[in-house]
C-alpha cells in the first residue's frame, strides 16, 4: 500500500474512533427544560434589564460579526492567493531562506498579519463592553492583555509550526502519521500544562481562604467522591465585573478555580450552587472528554491535511509546490479557518449538553433548586448575558444552555422531572 492509502486508512479509522468516542461521552439525553417554563422564567426578569442586555449584544453584533469576517477573508486571500507565500518567503529571506526561519518567523508574520487587520475591531468592542461596565480594564491593561496573549501564541504556535515543518522535512512521505501522532500528543500535553504554565500569566490564583465556606466547598466535594485538593480564586475583578467559575487541568493539575468577583457578588448557597456544577464536569470526566475529542480532531485535521495536499489546483492558487512546506502556511491557516467555522456549531453543541449535564450534577447534589435559579438569574445580570438570545446566534455560538433553560431546568427538576 502506498503512503497516501494508508493515510486514507487512517483517516477513516480516527472517523469511526471519533464518532464512537462522541457516542460513548456526549450526553445526548438532555434533561427536560420546557419551553413553557423557561417564557415564564422570561417574563419575571426585570424588563429594563432584558432589554438592557439586548441593547448591549446589538452593539457588540457587528463588531463581532465584521471581525469573524474579516478574519475568515483574510484567511482565504492568504490561503488562496500567493501573498501568504510571498510573506513567509519575506519573513525567512534574512536568514538564507532556510526552513525553520520560514516556518517559526513566518507563521508569526501571517497570523500577525490578521490580528493586526482585525485589531480595530477588538479594541471597538472593547469600547463597548467597558461602556456597560462588564470590562474595567483601561487601554493599558487591555493592551497588556493582547500582547501577553500574542506571546503566548506566538510561542505555541512557533514549537507547533516548529514541529510540524521539521517532520515534513524529514519525512516527506509519511509525515501525516508522525504530525497525527504529535498534534494528538500536543493536545495532551496541553490539557496538563495550560492551567499551571499559561492560565497564570493573564490571572493570579490563590488558594480560597479558610473558613465556612472553604470548609464547606470541600466537605460537598468529598460527599461528591470528588477528590479535590484545593478551590482556587482567581483575581478577575482586575479587568472585570462578570462571574465565572471552571474547572481545568487533568490528573495532578486539575483544579477548580472561582472568579473573586463570584465570592463578592453571589450568596455562599449560590457559591455552592456553582460549585456543585464544576464538581459535575470533574466527576464526569469532562475535561478528558473535551480532550479526547480534540486530540482525535486534532489527528484527523493533519491527515486531512495531507490528502488535500494532492488537491493541485489548490496548491496552484496558494502558489506552493506541496502543503509540507512553510510556504504553505498560509493555506493551512485557511483551510484551519474554514474547519473552525464549519465544525463550531457542533462544538457548540457538545458543549451544551455537557453544561446541562453539569447542571444537572448541581441540582441533585445540592437539592436546591430555588438557590440554583437564583444563582442563575445572578450570572445572567451580571455578566449582561441574553437570557433568550436568537434562536440561530444560540445555535452557532452558544457554549452553555440560555438562562431562560437553565432556570427552566431547576423548575422541571423541582417538579421531579429528570
Ligand atoms: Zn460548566
Amino acid at each position: 500500500m502506498t503512503p497516501r492509502m494508508w493515510a486514507l486508512v487512517s483517516f477513516g479509522v480516527l472517523v469511526v474512533a471519533l464518532v464512537v468516542v462522541a457516542a460513548l461521552t456526549v450526553p445526548w439525553h438532555r434533561a427536560p427544560a420546557p419551553r413553557a417554563d423557561q417564557v415564564a422564567a422570561l417574563g419575571q426578569l426585570p424588563a429594563e434589564q432584558v432589554a438592557r442586555a439586548r441593547r448591549f449584544h446589538a452593539e457588540l453584533r457587528p463588531g463581532s460579526y465584521a471581525g469573524m469576517a474579516l478574519s475568515l477573508l483574510v484567511a482565504l486571500v492568504l490561503g488562496l492567493t500567493p501573498i501568504g507565500a510571498r510573506l513567509v518567503e519575506l519573513a525567512g529571506r534574512p536568514f538564507g531562506d532556510h526552513w525553520l526561519a520560514r516556518a517559526v518567523l513566518g507563521g508569526m508574520l501571517v497570523v500577525l498579519a490578521g490580528e493586526l487587520l482585525t485589531l480595530p475591531l477588538a479594541a471597538w468592542r472593547h469600547t463597548i463592553v467597558v461602556r456597560y461596565g462588564i470590562s474595567i480594564q483601561s487601554w493599558g491593561g487591555w493592551g497588556a492583555d493582547l500582547l501577553k496573549s500574542f506571546a503566548v501564541g506566538a510561542v505555541l504556535g512557533g514549537l507547533a509550526l516548529a514541529g510540524f515543518f521539521a517532520v515534513t522535512h524529514a519525512a516527506p512521505r509519511w509525515w501525516w502519521a508522525f504530525g497525527a501522532a504529535g498534534a494528538a500528543g500536543l493536545v495532551v500535553l496541553l490539557s496538563f500544562v495550560l492551567p499551571v504554565v499559561v492560565e497564570p500569566i493573564f490571572n493570579k490564583f490563590t488558594a480560597m481562604p479558610d473558613g465556612p465556606l472553604r470548609t464547606e466547598l470541600i466537605a460537598l466535594a468529598a460527599a461528591d467522591g470528588v477528590p479535590v485538593r484545593d478551590v482556587l480564586v482567581a483575581d478577575a475583578s482586575r479587568r472585570t465585573r462578570a462571574v465565572n467559575a471552571y474547572v481545568s487541568g487533568l490528573g495532578p493539575t486539575r483544579r477548580i478555580v472561582v472568579y473573586d468577583t463570584l465570592l463578592t457578588e453571589a450568596t455562599p448557597e449560590e457559591v455552592v450552587s456553582v460549585t456543585a456544577h464544576e464538581l459535575g464536569h470533574a466527576k464526569d470526566g469532562d475535561v478528558l472528554t473535551g480532550t479526547l475529542l480534540g486530540a482525535l480532531g486534532a489527528a484527523l485535521a493533519v491527515i486531512a491535511l495531507y490528502l488535500l495536499g494532492s488537491w493541485a489546483g489548490l496548491l496552484r492558487l496558494a502558489g506552493v509546490d506541496s502543503i509540507g512546506e512553510p510556504r504553505a502556511i498560509g493555506l493551512l491557516l485557511a483551510v484551519a479557518a474554514v474547519a473552525g467555522l464549519l465544525s463550531g456549531p457542533g462544538q457548540a453543541f457538545v458543549s451544551r449538553r455537557i453544561e446541562a449535564r453539569a447542571d444537572q450534577h448541581s441540582l441533585a447534589l445540592t437539592g436546591d433548586p430555588a438557590t440554583f435559579e437564583a444563582m442563575q438569574r445572578r450570572l445572567g445580570t451580571l455578566n449582561l448575558s441574553d437570557p433568550d438570545p436568537p434562536t440561530w446566534e444560540f445555535l452557532m455560538f452558544a457554549s452553555h444552555p440560555s438562562t431562560v433553560q437553565r432556570m427552566a431546568a431547576a423548575r422541571a427538576y423541582a417538579r421531579g422531572e429528570r
